[in-house]
């Protein structure tokens, strides 16, 4: 069982499910060949995918083409089916910021083929996390600035203002699909500027002043 690290808490929260929403940022889509959809497209991610700071993420044998996409992060802190927009924020512990590492090559085959992206999404390693950062009246989710660097130069840099949902309206639309639970992890999707990660790589992520996440990159 793989828990949260907390910021100023010892508080052992169990990781759940992790659910992830793809196309959010109008850029990103494009540079993808893609278009925002009206509703957020969801895929999971296994809890075996997670990594924290100062650990590695592995380039699986499998792929030839591993990226990294820089993502906000909401953690939940209380279950709930069907919420409604106007209480959605009170279901939220808090934030991280997370990279969901994608194998691009793969994931291009599965997308011709209309196969799902489990295998390009969930390899080992494939979801670095930072500490959570608690929720506050002080935080607003919705103006945080996304940076991520890899050796020291700036590949992604975008805001959470750019994304084409609301938090309130993502975690609605999802939990009339799954009921959320305390521990469950929504990655909410990348701006533009993803690209390849190679061995020795170190990489950087950055949520405004609030959280950030160091890791470095080894072949398997
Ligand atoms: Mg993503």
């Amino acid at each position: 069982m793989t828990t949260y690290r907390i910021v100023n808490s010892q508080e052992h929260i169990p990781i759940g499910k992790v659910i992830c929403l793809a196309r959010t940022y109008h850029k990103h889509a494009q540079e993808m060949q893609s278009e925002v959809p009206a509703e957020p497209i969801l895929f999971l991610k296994p809890e075996s995918s997670i990594i924290f700071s100062h650990q590695s993420i592995i380039l699986p044998k499998m792929s030839t083409s591993v990226h990294y996409e820089i993502e906000l992060g909401i953690v939940i802190g209380k279950q709930g089916k069907h919420i409604p927009e106007h209480k959605a924020m009170d279901y939220v512990f808090g934030y991280v910021v997370a990279l969901d590492v994608t194998a691009r090559d793969i994931q291009t085959v599965a997308k011709k083929k209309g196969w799902p992206w489990s295998i390009a999404k969930g390899f080992d390693t494939f979801a670095p996390i930072s500490d959570v950062v608690l929720a506050s009246p002080d935080i607003d989710p919705h103006h945080e600035q996304l940076i991520l660097t890899v050796n020291g130069s700036i590949k992604q840099q975008s805001n959470t203002k750019y994304l084409s949902h609301s938090i309130p309206a993502i975690l609605s639309f999802i939990s009339q699909v799954m009921t959320l639970k305390r521990g469950d992890l929504i990655l909410t999707g990348t701006p533009e500027g993803v690209g390849e990660l190679h061995d020795g790589d170190t990489i950087e992520a950055k949520l405004g002043n609030l959280c950030s996440l160091v890791v470095t990159v080894k072949k398997q």
